[in-house]
């Protein structure tokens, strides 16, 4: 077992911030972590999670186009590529990250996004993959795809959750799960803490969405994958319970979301 016992579902790993010590800091992770699931912004991204995935035993990929990412898809074969892509690697083990992002008013129109989620949603379907789901001031929108627009078995993760809890609810009812990462540790943000509190056993993950969304006490610095570590401490405080118990049940929950991960133990 690895030091911190614990899979960081979400991570960024290709990102430029990591390019002047990578090898170092993936030695460490080899130690810290039990798996660390990098994700695909757009094709170039996917790929690189995808050599990553290849190259080194803790890391698996998830591949497709952030909602940011979108005005870079040129025609539609975009959604045979990211198929060619987990066809061709075992460690591909989601379509992610994916989703709707109204933050940014550069981004592609709702219509847009919309259409481009359902197609790889369609394409997770279909390779009897998960979704990992960024929403961004998007919840209502997002809400209403997942009730309605989706197969009622495709399974999904809403990373780095940020809606209400009523919506959490909701979620939680089809059987989705949630992701918590830095952002749950920060003292403002007694929301996400009150669904941290209440998320059913069995759907709860930790994440980073490294380098960004670093959790306190280290907020300001590089965000990596092992500090899942203070994410786990806190979520444990939050549930009034352990951080061995913690990291056991998460990471049970994400080798049961993405099954394609060929774990030891
Ligand atoms: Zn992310």
């Amino acid at each position: 077992m690895s030091r911190l016992g614990i899979i960081d579902t979400h991570a960024h790993l290709d990102d430029n911030r990591f390019d002047s010590d990578r090898a170092a800091v993936m030695a460490r992770l080899a130690n810290d972590m039990e798996a660390v699931i990098t994700q695909g912004t757009n094709y170039e991204s996917s790929l690189a999670s995808v050599k990553m995935a290849e190259q080194y035993d803790f890391v698996y990929a998830a591949v497709g186009w952030h909602p940011e990412d979108l005005a870079g898809i040129k025609d539609e074969s975009y959604i045979a590529e990211l198929e060619k892509l987990v066809r061709g690697h075992e460690k591909v083990v989601a379509i992610g990250e994916i989703g709707l992002d109204y933050y940014w008013k550069e981004n592609e129109p709702k219509e847009v996004q919309l259409l481009r989620l359902k197609q790889q949603c369609d394409l997770a379907y279909s390779l009897d993959l998960p979704v990992v789901i960024h929403d961004r001031e998007a919840h209502g929108d997002c809400l209403a795809f997942f009730q309605n627009e989706v197969p009622k078995n495709l399974k999904a993760v809403f990373h780095c959750y940020s809606g209400s809890l009523e919506m959490a609810k909701e979620l939680w009812k089809c059987s989705y799960y949630l992701g918590f990462g830095g952002s749950s540790t920060y003292k403002n943000n007694k929301k996400v803490r009150e669904v941290l509190a209440a998320c059913p056993e069995e759907l709860f993950l930790l994440e980073t969405d490294c380098p960004y969304l670093t959790p306190e006490p280290y907020r300001g610095r590089r965000n990596d994958p092992s500090m899942t570590e203070f994410i786990a401490q806190n979520a444990a405080l939050v549930r009034g319970t352990t951080f061995a118990h913690i990291a056991e049940q998460t990471t049970k929950n994400a080798k049961v979301l993405f099954d394609k991960m060929k774990l030891n133990a």
